[in-house]
């Protein structure tokens, strides 16, 4: 009997190409419950392209995705390329999966706690007055309960960002995937944000996580991931990567790291 747990997320071979650029080259990874990846790569090395996959907001032309053991059923075309079969499978599956942008691409003209309820309430069909009361729960969690009447451009980038991060936690997703949520911040701004998601590693959440900050990597995911042109180069433990240096180009991207945060 496979007494294995079930992975939160399990992708397979995921490969993507835009015309002749073959952006994704195979890409496949496990996250248990738990479990926080951190995707780390140049730019241009086809992370975003990967997360992207793994909600489908992009379909992958190869490979397979399962969230708790369910399977996204694909179908074949034609020309060899597969899509979802399944729209309401796509559905539920994206809404059980939290998206964090680095642009954080909040609703401007509804305020902070429109926001948050919107996805529960349109999407999951929950009750306004139910939806509100959690909404402050976790406006409270990232700090921003007195802003909830505020409009995002009245937010600083670091106080949007956690609100993002509140609207995508109303969904009570599985696992959340952040696509370098400090990368478009001024610099004062990143650790706040960084808090917020060290504090949801803490209680056990399932994320998975693109961003350029060693120090979270290192020190606040147990597992990592470096992309290079669309395959991954290394992965294992922080300590088995930073400690190791198990590949040239990983050692060279950490150096390129390094040297810039001393600027
Ligand atoms: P990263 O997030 O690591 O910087 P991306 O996944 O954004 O990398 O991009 C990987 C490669 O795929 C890049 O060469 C990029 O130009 C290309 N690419 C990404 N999205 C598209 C698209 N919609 N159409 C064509 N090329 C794309
Ligand atoms: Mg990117």
């Amino acid at each position: 009997m496979n007494t294995q747990p079930k992975a939160a997320l399990s992708v397979s071979n995921i490969q993507k190409s835009y015309g002749q650029a073959h952006v994704l080259k195979g890409i496949s990874l496990n996250a248990h419950k738990g479990d926080v990846v951190s995707i780390l790569g140049a730019s241009g090395s086809g992370k975003s392209t990967f997360l992207r996959c793994i909600n489908l907001l992009e379909t992958p032309d190869e490979g397979s995705i399962s969230l708790n053991g369910e399977t996204i059923e694909m179908k074949r075309l034609r020309d060899g390329r597969q899509v979802p079969s399944n729209t309401r499978q796509v559905e539920q599956i994206r809404s059980r999966l939290g998206m964090v942008f680095q642009s954080f691409n909040l609703w401007s003209h509804r305020s902070v706690i429109e926001n948050v309820i919107e996805g529960p309430m349109r999407v999951l069909k929950r009750s306004r007055a139910e939806c509100v009361e959690e909404a402050e729960q976790l406006l409270q969690k990232v700090g921003l309960y007195d802003r909830r009447d505020y409009y995002p451009a009245h937010l600083s980038g670091g106080q949007q960002q956690r609100v993002a991060i509140a609207r995508a936690l109303a969904m009570n997703p599985q696992v959340m995937l952040f696509d370098e949520p400090t990368s478009a911040l001024d610099p004062e701004l990143v650790g706040e944000v960084l808090k917020v998601m060290r504090g949801l590693a803490e209680e056990g959440r399932t994320m998975l996580v693109v961003t350029h900050e060693m120090g979270f990597a290192r020190h606040v995911s147990n597992r990592v991931v470096f992309m290079q042109d669309g395959h991954i180069d290394a992965q294992g433990t922080p300590a088995e990567l930073f400690e190791g240096l198990p590949t040239e180009r990983f050692r060279q991207f950490v150096a390129s790291h390094q040297l810039r945060s001393a600027e």
